[in-house]
């Protein structure tokens, strides 16, 4: 893995986190960055974003994918977060409705202020407590994503499960559109 801003990189694709507070997006980041999971949420104020380059046939991409860092607590988004973004990873938490049920605002926020071809990977996170304390069932994450479009994945942020594929989804979706319009 190499994080620096080297020159050598085909594309630069911005990306980023939307969800409720403590679905577990920062972690997904982190799994996917860096290989870290933390047990204690982090209250850190600010948009915060990580780097990882992959390769993904002869082109290296530079992947930066932002993360709201808290500020969704405060419904402090501004547009600015979305600005430029090619993809998006969409968390609920298997475990809370509420937050499944929210997702229709998140919708809405990414395709008022997201480009309009944007690809956006639905994410049921926290599909390590399914047995204990599941209240979305598959079904429904499966039947939201075939209405709207989006692909769908359920994904542990704690145990490691489907975290790179949720990923690398998007960004080989992302690879696929900019290459087309580059023909
Ligand atoms: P964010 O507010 O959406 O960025 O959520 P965080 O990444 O800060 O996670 C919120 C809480 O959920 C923390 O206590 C995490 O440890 C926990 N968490 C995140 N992902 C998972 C997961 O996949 N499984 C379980 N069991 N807990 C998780």
């Amino acid at each position: 893995m190499d994080d620096s801003f080297d020159e050598e990189c085909d594309y630069l694709f911005k990306s980023v986190l939307v969800g409720d507070s403590a679905v577990g997006k920062s972690n997904l980041l982190s799994r996917f960055a860096r290989n870290q999971f933390q047990l204690d949420s982090k209250p850190t104020i600010g948009v915060e974003f990580a780097y990882r380059n992959i390769r993904v046939g002869d082109k290296l991409i530079k992947a930066q994918i932002w993360d709201t860092a808290g500020q969704e607590r405060f419904r402090a988004i501004t547009s600015s977060y979305y600005r430029g973004a090619l993809g998006a990873l969409l968390v609920y938490d298997i475990t809370r409705r509420t937050t499944f049920e929210n997702l229709r605002k998140w919708l809405h926020e990414l395709r008022e202020y997201g480009s309009s071809d944007m690809v956006i990977v639905l994410v049921g996170n926290k599909s390590d407590l399914s047995n204990s304390s599941r209240q979305v069932n598959i079904e429904d994450g499966q039947s939201l994503a075939q209405l709207e479009g989006l692909s769908f994945l359920e994904t542990s942020a704690m145990e490691n499960l489907n975290v790179e594929e949720a990923f690398l989804q998007m960004i080989n979706k992302i690879h696929e559109i900019v290459s087309q319009k580059s023909l």
